[in-house]
């Protein structure tokens, strides 16, 4: 039976030796290797740090089979497999000793007033007024109004991005074992003149977050889907919830999100 395996990497020198030499190891041990997403692949190993880890899956359209990272980055709060154990890291899938984790995605539903645009994000998805402009929006949840907002912007970030802009914004990091979303305020403006909520709220996995831009702000609002920004025209509101499509980390038996907190952040 052929068994594929699916690599991507960033352009850093140490990636592309890492994936070389990964290549070879894998062919080896009798794994097809491609680095173009392949239908039949049962692994997706992307090599890099957590930036190349959340644009590989984007690139690949958030498959369904496990995703499992090598580290070269600077930080890698995702990819936990440092270049020095890949022989450690075969031994391990070949033996099974993983297990996998899976992670839901906040969805982000943006209304024009003639399309709506489904998009999908395993950090966050961030609201921002463009060209550095104060958002003026109306949030609701569940249909219930909340507050007239203003500040630099807002957030809503998923379980596993808890730790990433969530984090630096004063928002709280999360088990990952929790089904939620946080919402966490960019610069609230609290004056005589706008009241804004200034610490984060959590919500259950069945609400929805409903964003209005006020009247003369829907052409200034910006998306951002784990960093990468879109820009849309005429924005009636943008729904944000948690979403049915969910990703499979491969986590080596080992794995233990507390113990990686610690040893990342505190
Ligand atoms: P980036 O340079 O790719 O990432 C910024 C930093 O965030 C890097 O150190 C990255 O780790 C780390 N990171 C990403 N996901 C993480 C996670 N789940 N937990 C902990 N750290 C994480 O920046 P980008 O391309 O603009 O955006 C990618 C992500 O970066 C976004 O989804 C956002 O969460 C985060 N970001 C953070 C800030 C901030 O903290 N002020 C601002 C913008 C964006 P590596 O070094 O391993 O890549």
């Amino acid at each position: 039976m052929r068994r594929i395996i699916t690599i991507n990497s960033n352009q850093v020198s140490k990636s592309i030796e890492t994936k070389k030499l990964l290549t070879e190891k894998l062919i080896n041990m009798g794994f097809e290797v491609s680095y173009d997403f392949h239908p039949d692949t049962e692994l997706v190993i992307s090599i890099g740090g957590d930036g190349s880890f959340l644009k590989t899956i984007h690139d690949f359209d958030f498959p369904e089979v496990p995703v499992v990272g090598i580290n070269t980055g600077h930080l890698g709060f995702f990819p936990e497999i440092s270049p020095d154990n890949i022989d450690k890291f075969i031994d391990t899938y070949l033996k099974k000793d993983y297990f996998i984790q899976d992670i839901s995605l906040v969805q982000a539903s943006v209304c024009t007033n003639k399309h709506c645009f489904d998009m999908f994000a395993i950090n966050e998805v961030v609201i921002k007024g463009d060209k550095s402009r104060t958002i003026h929006i109306n949030l609701k949840v569940n249909d219930k109004h909340i507050q007239n907002f203003c500040g630099d912007g807002m957030l809503v970030s998923t379980p596993t991005g808890s730790t990433a802009y969530n984090y630096a914004a004063g928002g709280s990091i999360v088990d990952p074992s929790l089904n939620l979303m946080q919402l966490t305020p960019l610069h609230p403006i609290n004056t005589n003149a706008y009241r804004s909520f200034t610490s984060s709220i959590i919500f259950s996995n069945d609400s929805i977050i409903k964003i209005t831009p006020e009247y003369r702000f829907e052409d200034s609002i910006l998306v951002v889907i784990d960093g990468v920004e879109h820009r849309y025209s005429q924005i009636s509101y943008i729904k944000i919830f948690v979403s049915d499509v969910k990703i499979k980390l491969l986590r080596m038996a080992d794995h233990e999100f507390w113990s990686r907190v610690s040893e990342k952040f505190l």
